[in-house]
């Protein structure tokens, strides 16, 4: 660890982890309960932590969406119980995603991660009688994670585990690699995760999984993984599998 010998004579710079401007205490309401959360959201400046676009008031009870959802509605059959994201996909959001995604920074990883602690707590808040003994997520293709050498989704997800006391288990294998998603009409793409996924090995654990993954689009790819977790579970477990979701698109 570099000694930053600057910082025995005078006071550190508080260097927001986002945008990287002097980043005094703001006055801005942070929604997150559990200590370590808030104190990296504490630690951005307010600009940035007032660009946070929380989706506080979910409209859809299902997946958490801040509006009324078409997906939720035309889906007959769904593997998971229900899930939470913690903000709209904006295209702030989709800056600091990418920030995260190609050079890997630690700090933002830390108030993405505290962010997706929002939903979790909205998730605890929507079925209170539920408990989260596991935590997993959505795998990344494999040339994905050759290209990029981390899943964030697997990063955010071990951070919630240490947060919360859960334990994190790499449950989910990602079978081929999808086209890009953006290419296809959403129509195609509610149906097209089917395959993508499968399990890691047959879980003989109990209690309930959470499946995190950093942005929703349709859902599909969280049901798959519910499906395949369900179909790897003892056919006697109460098993639900739960999404939890960074951002909602
Ligand atoms: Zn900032
Ligand atoms: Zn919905």
């Amino acid at each position: 660890m570099p000694i930053n010998i600057g910082g025995w004579f005078a006071p550190t710079k508080r260097e927001c982890p986002i945008c990287g401007r002097d980043s005094r205490p703001a006055a801005v309401p942070i929604p997150v309960k559990n200590s370590a959360p808030r104190k990296a959201l504490a630690s951005l400046c307010g600009s940035c932590l007032q660009n946070i676009p929380w989706i506080a008031n979910p409209v859809c009870r299902v997946c958490g969406r801040a509006e009324l959802c078409e997906d939720c509605v035309r889906r007959t059959e769904r593997f998971y119980a229900i899930s939470r994201c913690a903000v709209r996909y904006t295209d702030e959001m989709k800056n600091w995603l990418a920030l995260y995604k190609y050079r890997g920074n630690e700090g933002v990883e830390t108030i993405l991660a505290a962010m997706a602690a929002f939903a979790f707590e909205r998730l605890r808040a929507a079925d209170p009688q539920a408990h989260f003994p596991f935590i997993t997520a959505v795998p990344l293709a494999p040339e994905r994670l050759r290209e990029r050498g981390f899943n964030q989704a697997e990063r955010l997800a071990i951070r919630l585990a240490q947060w919360y006391g859960m334990t994190y288990q790499p449950l989910l294998l990602r079978l081929r690699h999808t086209e890009k998603q953006s290419l296809k009409t959403r129509r195609s793409r509610v149906v097209d995760m089917k395959g993508n996924f499968a399990a890691t090995h047959r879980s003989s654990f109990s209690g309930n999984i959470l499946v995190l993954d950093d942005v929703y689009t349709t859902g599909s790819t969280l049901d798959e993984c519910a499906r395949v977790l369900l179909q790897a579970s003892e056919p006697q477990s109460e098993r639900r599998i739960y999404g939890l979701l960074w951002a909602r698109s």
